[in-house]
């Protein structure tokens, strides 16, 4: 079944769509109960029903081809466009502009499903969402039905274009420039690592709009929404990276790009909090990736420890084999409720930032513990390609790396921590 035919069910029985809790306790009230159930675990059925038709896709579909699109690199559109034809592509897109308006929990919970299979495969569709997610957060009406509505037409791509080759975590010291020339602002800079940068419709910007080094990134930035057949935009070539290998990394050259002023995002200045800003709500299905990545290097570790003998008994049967699975399993279930947590808490409308950088340090940090510990229950197969845990190990590492490296999520943490601290 379609993830949009789900949707419509659910729309005509009247089950609006949010995280589990709210829509729990939306059951119970009409089901003649107290108004609110209060805590709860339980997914609603739709969320099953999210969830279920992820994980076939994921496992039929995605998981038997993910190994040789590894090997050749290639792009894996015929997967995404399959994806998207399901509805599991741009699921968030608000109803207005023709998407679905999933809460962000209920994303994670696909996003998590397909990372199982494929994490090279999940991070070029996770990157439409981080692209899309400053003009759904910023965009005017116009520019929500232009480059929003598009999306939900036709499979395309989008991206999101703000780190350099000399600034990632340093995101205040970017140095591409935009100009204000007339009704235009013209552009020149390299953008370096952007995923989907050779595959994508459009781009969102950040670039500075006042050279004034003394100016605050606060106000120092604008933020843009970019054509990507701008003349002037120069695509680099795909990065051979050590893991995601069928993921598109590039660098972008802008020189002289022309943008209408219609393209600026909330106003000149505004760029800065609106590209950070994002994190809130694109941090929780990263961690989700990586935990998706972790639950499958469990399972091949566990089927693996049940058949492989060593000493007369299969290795899960050696204590020191099922040990490591029980550390494995503690740690996929709490990145599991980490991003659920940091999904539901912006799905109320609360500022998550810090249950974001929790969940994306944790599930980053275990993804990489976890799928090391399926290469060791392996032993030397796995080591090999022609097993499934090399890849898992060499995939998970960029999940310290993009979205905000593990230490700058620590000194988010941190500094959310101790603010409540201070008076
Ligand atoms: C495959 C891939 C895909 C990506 N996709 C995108 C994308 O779509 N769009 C995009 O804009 N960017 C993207 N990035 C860029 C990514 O977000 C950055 O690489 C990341 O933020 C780190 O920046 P950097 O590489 O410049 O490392 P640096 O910022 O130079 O950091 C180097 C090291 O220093 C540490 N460090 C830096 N500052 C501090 C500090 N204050 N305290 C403690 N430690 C610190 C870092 O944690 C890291 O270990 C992608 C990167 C890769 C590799």
């Amino acid at each position: 079944m379609l993830l949009s035919k789900v949707f419509k069910a659910s729309l005509r029985s009247g089950v609006r769509l949010q995280s589990s809790t709210a829509t729990a306790s939306a059951a119970a009230s009409s089901a003649g109960h107290a108004s609110s159930l209060g805590f709860s675990f339980e997914m609603t059925d739709q969320q099953k029903e999210f969830q279920q038709l992820a994980r076939k896709f994921a496992r039929e579909e995605m998981l038997p081809v993910a190994a040789a699109y590894d090997r050749s690199g290639e792009y894996p559109f015929p997967i995404i466009k399959k994806a998207w034809e399901l509805g599991l592509v741009n699921g968030h897109i608000p109803q207005d502009y023709g998407g679905m308006g999933l809460s962000i929990f209920d994303s994670c919970l696909i996003t998590e499903e397909l990372a199982y299979a494929c994490t090279g495969m999940q991070t070029a569709i996770e990157a439409n969402s981080l692209g899309q997610m400053p003009v759904i957060l910023a965009g005017s009406d116009a520019q929500k039905r232009k480059y929003l509505g598009r999306m939900t037409e036709e499979p395309l791509m989008c991206a999101y274009c703000v780190t350099e080759p000399g600034a990632g975590s340093d995101v205040a010291s970017l140095k591409t420039r935009a100009v204000k020339m007339g009704d235009e602002y013209v552009v020149n800079g390299q953008k370096m690592w952007i995923t989907n940068g050779g595959k994508a419709n459009w781009y969102f910007l950040l670039a500075r709009t006042n050279a004034d080094p003394k100016c605050p990134a606060s106000k120092a930035f604008t933020g843009f929404i970019v054509e990507a057949d701008t003349p002037g935009i120069q695509i680099g070539r795909k990065e051979m990276n050590m893991g995601q290998r069928c993921s598109d990394t590039r660098g972008i050259t802008f020189e002289d790009v022309r943008i209408p002023k219609e393209n600026v995002l909330i106003a000149e200045g505004a760029g800065f909090k609106i590209a950070m800003g994002a994190f809130d709500n694109t941090r929780p299905p990263v961690a989700a990736g990586a935990t998706g990545l972790a639950q499958r290097a469990l399972d091949e570790a566990t089927n693996y420890a049940l058949e492989r003998k060593t000493f007369g008994r299969v290795i899960a049967e050696h204590q020191a084999v099922s040990f490591i699975l029980a550390e494995m399993a503690m740690k996929v279930e709490l990145a599991r409720m980490a991003y659920q947590r940091s999904a539901w808490e912006v799905d109320q409308g609360r500022r998550n930032t810090y249950y974001a950088s929790i969940a994306k340090a944790f599930a980053g940090d275990i993804a990489n513990q976890v799928a090391t510990d399926a290469v060791q229950v392996f032993g030397g197969n796995g080591f090999n390609s022609e097993y499934p845990v090399e890849k898992l190990m060499r995939d998970a590492k960029i999940y310290q790396i993009y979205e905000g490296t593990a230490q700058i999520q620590r000194v988010i943490i941190a500094r959310e921590h101790l603010g409540r601290f201070k008076k």
